[in-house]
Formats: structure tokens, C-alpha cells, sequence
């Protein structure tokens, strides 16, 4: 492909060694040391060597991040990739306007090449936002053939990703028991591969008699973890956690997605399981799920996460998660101290742990803290440059931390580097057809608006507005 060089002309072919100098080192290490004017060289696929002045193989590309950040790659433990075609369409719902489109209207006219384009348009986004590992929660997957069309796309961009099987048209204690999921997993899954990993993705409703348990214990079978959305005003609440509690249906490994509506029974259990929190703040903002949950997680220990949800409402730039992150969890501090009269002085989360939760605490909740989520000797090498010569933001770089978390975005992500391999660089995807993805994502949407008919399809993404009511005002000011 025409783009696997750079402005210089150097290859940026696969399997290089790569050496990154002179940038601030945001490590994430267990120290959280932040490295001035420092390199990170990379050999076969992993981080050889972090210092100043360091020596290199032959052969190796010389990336100058003067001026710049090199930080862990971004790590999302949760969004719907395949709703990706639909960017934007739902950019005015609330949460059960995207229950009526999705799970009872709509969601089911989606066939595996709709599946293949949203996933391969988000994959690639996130590969461009500095984002290296995506768990793709794919609950569209009304077949195999749907599943299938998922890990092809997912197999088809240079990223880390888990795919998180699921399907709101089934019962999960359907689905999951179905011979063809188990021959699915056997067939495209390996428990080696840490570039496509597996979770099983539904969510527990609290009905007493408990009817998931058969999906909970294919995932015992199976050995995956399971994804749930938990704590959803209205929808997933603290029968479900209880239920998961008392059947033995949770541990270290499991993902609890949002969070938000819980009680203090429910977070001390998930506590105790040493399960962690996917925060989604841009989603529980808009979509009501409930109290963007950062705030209360803290108060429990619980591990955090971020992740962005879906498409189909926000965009998928992870410094905008962090810092809307950051943003309601100050706004929640500030709330309830102001309730008890009185000021907060030092706030309580700062950009550094907000910056944990996005890469250390994405490898942590995926089990892959071993492997990646920090810039050390030894890790895989997801890495990202964040540096823009040309943005009046970028300069000056006086507090790292909160450089990246309040004034960075994706569009000054110079160069990702996923498993060692070069897939963006000087701003530029690096191998990557986004033709393609445009062409399946066009072709999704007009099926789509077709199936859907004009009529629907309008009214769909333009919900009721209802009048605003202006209360009355006492005074007449006249001058
Ligand atoms: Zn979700």
C-alpha cells in the first residue's frame, strides 16, 4: 500500500525495530515515573529499552517526539463496534429510545456484512484515536455467520481486541447452550492469542429464579470471563448483582459495565470479588444509566475501566472519555460537599489516576496487565506518540498528565505503534484501507434506510421534543 512509508521516504513495514526519542515518558508504571526527553526502543514486538541516548539495531526507524508524549496505548473495555455504520444517528436518544431501535425495532435487520462494516469503520477509528485495545461488546450477533463476519473485521485491522459474543435478539440461556456458539469459540478462538481475545456479553435481569445461570456456566465451561451491564437505571440493578453474588457468577474477571445505580450491598460485593468497573461517562451522561460512576467506585476500591460505549451517539476520542471522566467526577465532589455547605478545596481525582484507569486499568480488567497498559521493558509494545507541531494546543508541555487528559485530542496522535508494528504515523494510518470501510459502510447505510423506510428512518434520529416550560417571573425590569 502506498502509505507504508513515511514523509522521508524510511519504510514503515511491519516487524521493524522502532526507536522514539526525545519525548516525555508517561510510563504508568507501578511508579508512575514520567521520563523528560527520553527513547522507547521496540524489537520484535516488545519494549527492549527505555532511556536517553539509546543505541539501536540496524535497520531501526528513528521517530523524533520532541515536543510530544509518549504514553501506553489506550485500552476501551467496552463499546458496540458494530453500530459503528450508524455513527451519529442517535446522537439526540435516551437510553430507551436505543432499547426501542435496537433490540425491539431494528436491531435485527442487521445482516453479518452489517456487522463486518461497523466493526471494521470502529476498529480502525480506534486504532487512529491512540486507542490499541478494543473490547468489542457485539451484541448484534443473531447468528454465527454474524459472529463470524465480527472477528474477519476485527482480524482485518493491525489492533488488539477482544470480542465480547453476544445477542439481544436471544435469551443468553439460549444462545450460549446453542452447539454452534460452542464450535464458534473452538474454531476461531485460541487461548494464546493475545490479539484477539473472548468474553461472553449479556446482561442479568434480576429475575429470582436466575434463568442466565446456564450462559454463566458455559463461560465456566469455556473458561472466559463475562461482560454485563450493571447498575442501568431502569434496567440492571442490585438483584442482579446479588444473584450473580450468591450463585458463585462473579470474579476477578468479570466486567461490570456503567455501574451506576447500585446500592452499598452491591458495590461491596463486587468489591469483594475483586471484579472491576467499565465507566462509560459520555454514555451514563446522556443516556441516563445513571450517575456517571467514577465517584462511588472510588469509595469501594473497585478497579476502573473507561470505555465509550457506542458510535451510534458519541465519538470514540478517548481523551474526550478521560475527560468528561475527570470532568463528573469533580462535578459529583464538588455536588456533594456544596449539599453539606461546604467548599472543596483539593479535588479528588487527579488526570494521573484518570490516565491509569485508561490504560493500566483496561489491561487489568482484561487480565492482560502482564502484557500491556504501561511503557515497560519487557511489555507488548502499544504505544502511542501524541504529538502535534502544528496545533496551537501542543505547546506548552508543562504538566503532562493533565496535558493529555484536558487539552489533548485524537487529532494530535502522531504515531501508534500495536504489538511492535507501526499503524499510524505523522498523523497518517499506516497500511490501512479506509476505502474499504467506506465503501461497506455506505453500502449498510442505504440497506438500512431502505429496510427501514424514509418515514421510520427520519423519525428515528429526531425523537419528540417536548415544549419547554419557562417559569414565571415576578419581576419586570424596566430601564
Ligand atoms: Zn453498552
Amino acid at each position: 500500500m502506498s502509505n507504508n512509508v513515511n514523509s522521508a521516504g524510511e519504510s514503515l513495514e511491519h516487524g521493524r525495530p522502532i526507536v522514539i526519542r526525545n519525548g516525555i515518558v508517561i510510563t504508568m508504571d507501578d511508579q508512575h515515573r514520567v521520563l523528560k526527553n527520553s527513547d522507547v526502543l521496540v524489537v520484535g514486538g516488545v519494549i527492549k529499552e527505555i532511556g536517553t541516548k539509546l543505541g539501536a539495531p540496524e535497520g531501526a526507524l528513528s521517530i523524533d517526539a520532541s515536543g510530544g508524549i509518549i504514553m501506553p496505548g489506550m485500552i476501551d473495555t467496552h463499546r458496540h463496534m458494530w453500530q459503528t455504520a450508524m455513527r451519529g444517528y442517535g446522537a439526540d436518544w435516551s437510553l430507551s429510545q436505543y432499547f426501542v431501535w435496537y433490540y425491539l425495532q431494528h436491531g435485527k435487520n442487521f445482516r453479518p456484512e452489517d456487522i463486518y462494516a461497523g466493526n471494521l469503520l470502529s476498529g480502525i477509528e480506534a486504532i487512529d484515536a491512540g486507542v490499541t485495545t478494543s473490547v468489542d461488546w457485539s451484541h448484534g450477533l443473531s447468528s454465527t455467520q454474524h459472529a463470524d463476519a465480527a472477528v474477519d473485521a476485527l482480524e482485518a485491522v493491525p489492533g488488539r481486541f477482544v470480542l465480547a459474543y453476544g445477542n439481544i435478539q436471544a435469551a443468553p440461556w439460549e444462545w450460549s447452550v446453542a452447539p454452534e456458539f460452542k464450535e464458534f469459540y473452538s474454531r476461531r478462538f485460541s487461548a494464546n492469542n493475545d490479539m484477539l481475545g473472548f468474553q461472553m456479553a449479556f446482561d442479568v435481569l434480576g429475575d429470582e429464579a436466575f434463568p442466565e445461570k446456564p450462559a454463566f456456566d458455559v463461560a465456566k465451561e469455556l473458561g472466559v470471563p463475562v461482560t454485563t451491564h450493571a447498575g442501568v437505571f431502569g434496567v440492571t440493578g442490585d438483584n442482579s448483582i446479588r444473584l450473580m453474588h450468591d450463585h458463585d457468577c462473579m470474579g476477578p474477571d468479570t466486567v461490570f459495565v456503567h455501574c451506576s445505580t447500585l446500592s452499598d450491598d452491591s458495590y461491596h460485593r463486587i468489591a469483594a470479588s475483586g471484579g472491576s468497573a467499565s465507566v462509560s461517562t459520555e454514555s451514563e451522561q446522556s443516556a441516563g444509566q445513571g450517575y456517571p460512576s467514577s465517584w462511588i467506585l472510588r469509595q469501594y476500591d473497585i478497579p476502573i475501566s473507561l470505555s465509550h460505549d457506542t458510535s451510534v451517539w458519541w465519538s470514540a476520542d478517548f481523551f474526550t472519555a478521560m475527560r468528561a471522566t475527570a470532568g463528573s467526577d469533580r462535578s459529583r465532589q464538588h455536588f456533594e460537599s456544596q449539599l453539606k455547605g461546604e467548599q472543596v478545596i483539593n479535588l479528588d481525582v487527579r488526570c494521573e489516576e484518570v490516565i491509569h484507569w485508561a490504560t493500566r486499568g483496561g489491561a487489568k480488567a482484561l487480565g492482560l496487565e502482564d502484557k500491556i497498559g504501561s511503557i515497560e521493558v519487557g511489555k507488548r509494545a502499544d504505544v502511542v506518540l501524541v504529538k502535534n507541531d502544528n496545533s496551537p494546543a501542543m505547546f506548552p508541555i508543562i504538566n503532562p498528565y493533565g496535558h493529555v487528559v484536558m487539552q489533548a485530542q485524537r487529532a494530535d496522535v502522531d504515531t501508534v505503534v500495536i504489538d511492535g508494528n507501526i499503524v499510524k504515523h505523522e498523523h497518517k494510518l499506516v497500511g490501512i484501507d479506509l476505502g474499504a470501510a467506506r465503501t461497506a459502510t455506505e453500502k449498510t447505510v442505504s440497506f438500512l434506510a431502505d429496510t427501514i423506510g424514509e418515514e421510520a428512518w427520519v423519525s428515528g434520529m429526531n425523537p419528540e421534543l417536548t415544549e419547554r416550560q419557562i417559569n414565571e417571573n415576578p419581576y419586570k425590569y424596566v430601564k
